[in-house]
C-alpha cells in the first residue's frame, strides 16, 4: 500500500463543502483521551457552542458521531415508538428517508406528498395532522435534493397545535440560512458538519427540546438502537455527576467540528447567513445572464443549493465530468425524478465565496460550448460583478 494522496477539488456540489486550512489543521493536532479532562471541557464547550448556533438555549444539544442521517435515526428512532402516528412531508429525497425511517420505527406513517421543486404545503400538513391524534410531525427545512426551503417555524407552530412534536432536518440549512430552533420552538432539530459548517463530514449536531426529552424518558420501551438512544447518550454527554463510558467519541472529528465553530462565530453567524445570500444572488445573476434557469421559484429557493435546469439537448452527464476533468471542479447531479435534468450547484460554508461563484460559471459555461451549447461568458461574468459590487 501507498499513502492515499487525494486530488486537489473545489467542492461545490450538495456536499461535502470545502473544508477551510485551519480547520483540516485542528483535525491534525494530537489524539487525547475522551475521559482527559482536557477533552471534557473542550465538550461542554461544543455543548454551549451548539446551542448558540442552533439558538436553542433550553435544549440538550450534542454531536452524534456520525453523519447527518444518524441526526435523523436518532430522532426517529427515540421519539417513536411502535403504533405511533408520524406525518411525515415530503417534498423530496430526505423526506422520503425520514418517512422510511418513520416506518422502521414501527410508526403507522402518513406522507403528505408534494411534487419535487415545491415547498412543504402548511394547508395540507394541517389537514393530515387533523385526522388523528399524532405523535410526530417530520419535514426538511431546507431539502438539498432540490433546493428548496420550507417555512420550519409555521410548521412547527402546526405540530405544537396538533400536540405533536416537531422532527426538523436542517442538515443543509444551518450555518447557511436563519435556524431559529426557540423562535420556532422545535422539538428535535438535527444537522450535519459537512455543509455549511464545513467540517468534514462525520458528525451530526442534535438540540432536542425538554417536551422531547421527557417523552423519550416516558417511552413503554427501550429505544431500538443502541448507540443513538438518548437516554444514554446523555449520561456521557451530560457533564454533571461525572461521565460514564457509552462509546469513544471521534475525539479529532470533534476538534475540526469545534475549530469550524470558532470560524463561524469570529465571521459571525448573521454575516455568514448574509454572505450566502449574497453569493447566491451573484451566481443566480450569472446562470440567469448564461440563458439558463432556476428550477425552484425565486421566492422559495435556497441560497446554498442551487437547482440549475439542464438545457435540451445538453448531456448533464458530460458537463459534470468536464468541469471536474479541467477545472476540478464537483457539482452535483438530480436524484430520483430530477437524475438527468438539472445540476445541483453548492454555494455552502467555505465554498461560499465570489471565487468559487465566478470559477463555477466560468467551467459551467466552457462545458456547454463543448457540446456545442453557445454561452456569452464574459457577460454571464459581468452580471455576477455587477451584483457583487451592488
Ligand atoms: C446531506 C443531507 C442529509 C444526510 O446527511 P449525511 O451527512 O449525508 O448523512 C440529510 N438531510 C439533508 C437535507 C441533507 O442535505
Amino acid at each position: 500500500m501507498q499513502s492515499f494522496q487525494p486530488p486537489r477539488r473545489i467542492l461545490m456540489g450538495p456536499g461535502p463543502s470545502d473544508v477551510s486550512p485551519r480547520v483540516l489543521a485542528a483535525l491534525a493536532r494530537p489524539t487525547i483521551g475522551h475521559l482527559d479532562p482536557e477533552f471534557q471541557a473542550l465538550m461542554e464547550e461544543i455543548k454551549g457552542a451548539l446551542q448558540r448556533l442552533f439558538n436553542a438555549p433550553d435544549h440538550a444539544c450534542v454531536p452524534l458521531p456520525a453523519p447527518g442521517t444518524a441526526g435523523m435515526e436518532a430522532a426517529m428512532m427515540n421519539l417513536l415508538e411502535p403504533g405511533d402516528r408520524a406525518v411525515v412531508a415530503v417534498n423530496g429525497a430526505f423526506g422520503g428517508r425520514m418517512a422510511d425511517m418513520a416506518g422502521r420505527a414501527g410508526a403507522s406513517v402518513v406522507t403528505v406528498d408534494h411534487d419535487w421543486g415545491q415547498p412543504v404545503d402548511p394547508a395540507r400538513v394541517e389537514a393530515a395532522l387533523a385526522e388523528a391524534p399524532t405523535k410526530v410531525l417530520a419535514f426538511v427545512h431546507a431539502e438539498t435534493s432540490t433546493g428548496v426551503r420550507s417555512d420550519a417555524g409555521r410548521l412547527c407552530a402546526l405540530a405544537k397545535a396538533h400536540g405533536a412534536l416537531s422532527v426538523v432536518d436542517c442538515v443543509t440549512s444551518l450555518g447557511g440560512i436563519a435556524v431559529d430552533v426557540a423562535g420556532w420552538d422545535a422539538d428535535a432539530v438535527y444537522s450535519g458538519t459537512q455543509k455549511c459548517l464545513s467540517a468534514p463530514p462525520g458528525l451530526s449536531p442534535i438540540a432536542l427540546s425538554k417536551r422531547a426529552q421527557a417523552a423519550i424518558a416516558g417511552r413503554k420501551e427501550k429505544v431500538r438502537n443502541w448507540l443513538l438512544d438518548f437516554n444514554l447518550l446523555m449520561s456521557y454527554w451530560g457533564g454533571e455527576g461525572g461521565r460514564t463510558y457509552h462509546h469513544t467519541a471521534p475525539i479529532n472529528a470533534l476538534y475540526g467540528l469545534h475549530e469550524s465553530l470558532v470560524a463561524l462565530f469570529e465571521e459571525g453567524q448573521q454575516a455568514a447567513i448574509v454572505r450566502h445570500a449574497r453569493m447566491h444572488q451573484a451566481l443566480a445573476a450569472g446562470v440567469e445572464a448564461a440563458g439558463l434557469a432556476f428550477l425552484v421559484d425565486e421566492a422559495h429557493r435556497l441560497p446554498q443549493l442551487n437547482t440549475v435546469m439542464v438545457p435540451d439537448g445538453v448531456d448533464e452527464a458530460a458537463v459534470r465530468t468536464h468541469v471536474l476533468k479541467h477545472w476540478d471542479l464537483e457539482i452535483g447531479a438530480g436524484l430520483g425524478p430530477l437524475k438527468g435534468k438539472v445540476w445541483r450547484i453548492g454555494l455552502m460554508g467555505a465554498s461560499a465565496t465570489a471565487w468559487h461563484v465566478r470559477l463555477c460559471l466560468t467551467a459551467l459555461c466552457e462545458a456547454l460550448a463543448a457540446q456545442g451549447h453557445k454561452v456569452d461568458v464574459p457577460a454571464a461574468l459581468a452580471a455576477v460583478d455587477a451584483k457583487l459590487a451592488a
